[in-house]
């Protein structure tokens, strides 16, 4: 396979892929070695993770650049990625023990019960490769830490990444056997879909999705997917336009809008509408584009070259249908996959722009009456990741999001994450979660276990 820049078309590497055969034994050694790791207790699983981290700390100025290169991410934007990396990972290392320990919930007449928390087994992650560090260490590094071994299939979009995360666990100690890193597309994903797994962890496309679930329905494999969104964000007539418009261009575009969870629509209130779009539209002037290796670029590149078409259609569907573009709207000449920064106002949503993920620089703004319209506009949709509203008004902004359905929601604030918090999503957003203390569980069953003594 090869791997190539996707901001300059540059070769970066040619990797051999994985086929039915490899995948076949990889899983089998998995299977073989995971009771001994599973036996292994915690505090020494912990061991080879925490070096993994200090691996991670030492050399992060060149995983970020690998990571730069493979995915075109501006390398800012890269660093943070790794910098951000780090508290997931103290979260896990912190709340590992106690999210797993013996419980005991009964003591009378004769009578114990307890719940242990043991590993699913063997778990496939099928990986994104938008935030590859952040969706594949949310994955590995509590399963592995809960005694399960992983299969793991970066995206082929991310495979360095993936590899690099796999040749830093088996440094810092992670058996080889227990952590195995697959490489190649969606045929060597199915390949693993076919071997006995005890769980299936996914984050990706709502249409790979729904395609692994279909595969693994006849199997009862336990299966989380976390999948897209269309996020939405409502700014009040109470907001402060200025403050709100530069926290949502950022929102929208940071990680040159490839995140799952940017802001991918908007809708402000009439009050403040003309307001917060001048004061969007400046500060997305100052979004630097081009080579994502320069610490001063903001907009990198689009990773995936079939996206620049979707992102073009659902600006000329948008502008045939009444919206007005502010700028952008095509793909850039040259070398590499380029979009600019793209604002459109007078949306609304019979067009794809405003119903169907984006996936890049590009961002919807629809003028609103109030609240009831914009909560409406906003739950009119089949994917529920995030939602977000910016008011002064605490009581007003609890009440809105409450009726929005979106497994996160942000009062002024967007686009973000937090290891305390479990991510999940509703809909065609998903189903499980990662994060949080429940995304440590979420690696094992529950046993119960009745005991009655003899005497
Ligand atoms: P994708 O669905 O194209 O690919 C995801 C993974 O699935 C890749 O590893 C790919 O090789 C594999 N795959 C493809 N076909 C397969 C098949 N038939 N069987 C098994 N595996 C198969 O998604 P992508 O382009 O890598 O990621 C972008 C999407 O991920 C966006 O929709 C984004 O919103 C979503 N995402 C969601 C979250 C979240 O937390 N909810 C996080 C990051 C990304």
């Amino acid at each position: 396979m090869k791997i190539l820049n996707p901001a300059n078309g540059e070769l970066l590497a040619e990797v051999a892929t994985d086929d039915a055969a490899s995948v076949a034994a990889k899983a089998a050694a998995a299977r073989a070695a995971q009771p001994a790791w599973a036996a292994v207790p915690m505090v020494e699983r912990l061991a080879p993770l925490q070096r993994f981290r200090a691996a991670v700390v030492r050399e992060l100025d060149t995983l970020a650049a690998l990571l730069t290169r493979e995915v075109g991410k501006p390398i800012a934007q890269a660093k943070n990625e790794l910098n951000g990396l780090l508290p997931r990972l103290d979260f896990f290392f912190e709340q590992a023990e106690a999210a797993v320990r013996d419980e005991h919930v009964f003591n009378g007449g004769g009578m114990h019960e307890e719940i242990t928390h043991v590993p699913l087994g063997v778990v496939a992650n099928i990986s994104a490769w938008n935030y590859p560090w952040f969706v594949g260490c949310n994955v590995i590094v509590p399963a592995l830490l809960t005694g399960n071994a992983v299969l793991y299939k970066p995206s082929e979009c991310a495979t360095l990444t993936g590899q690099a995360i796999t040749r830093l666990l088996h440094a810092a100690g992670v058996p080889q056997e227990v952590m195995q890193c697959l490489a190649g597309g969606g045929e060597v994903g199915a390949a693993l879909l076919a071997q006995k797994i005890d769980g299936l962890f996914f984050t990706g496309s709502h249409a790979t999705g729904q395609r692994i679930a279909q595969a693994l329905a006849g199997r009862l494999v336990k299966v989380q997917l976390e999948l897209g969104g269309k996020d939405p964000t409502y700014v009040r007539a109470d907001a402060d336009p200025k403050a709100a418009a530069e926290s949502l261009a950022d929102g929208a575009m940071y990680n040159t809008g490839q995140s799952c969870c940017s802001v991918e629509r908007i809708y402000v209130h009439e009050a403040v509408h003309d307001e917060f779009v001048r004061h969007l539209l400046a500060t997305v002037a100052t979004f630097k584009g081009g080579d994502p290796m320069d610490p001063g670029t903001y907009i990198g590149a689009i990773t995936r070259t079939p996206q620049l078409e979707v992102l073009e259609e659902q600006v000329l569907d948008a502008v045939a249908k009444g919206a007005t573009l502010h700028g952008g709207g095509t793909r850039l000449p040259g070398a590499g996959n380029h979009f600019p920064p793209t604002v459109l106002t007078n949306v609304d949503h019979r067009m794809a722009v405003m119903r169907e993920e984006s996936f890049g620089p590009v961002i919807g703004i629809q003028k609103v009456k109030g609240d009831d319209e914009a909560v409406a506009l906003m739950n009119d949709t089949r994917y529920g990741l995030t939602a977000g509203v910016y008011t002064q008004d605490e009581a007003a902004a609890r009440a809105i999001l409450s009726r929005v359905n979106a497994g996160t929601v942000y009062w002024n604030c967007c686009d973000r994450v937090s290891p305390r918090l479990p991510w999940s999503g509703v809909g065609d957003s998903g189903i499980g979660l990662t994060l949080g203390v429940a995304g440590i569980q979420t690696f094992t069953r529950p046993k119960a276990w009745h005991l009655r003594s003899p005497g």
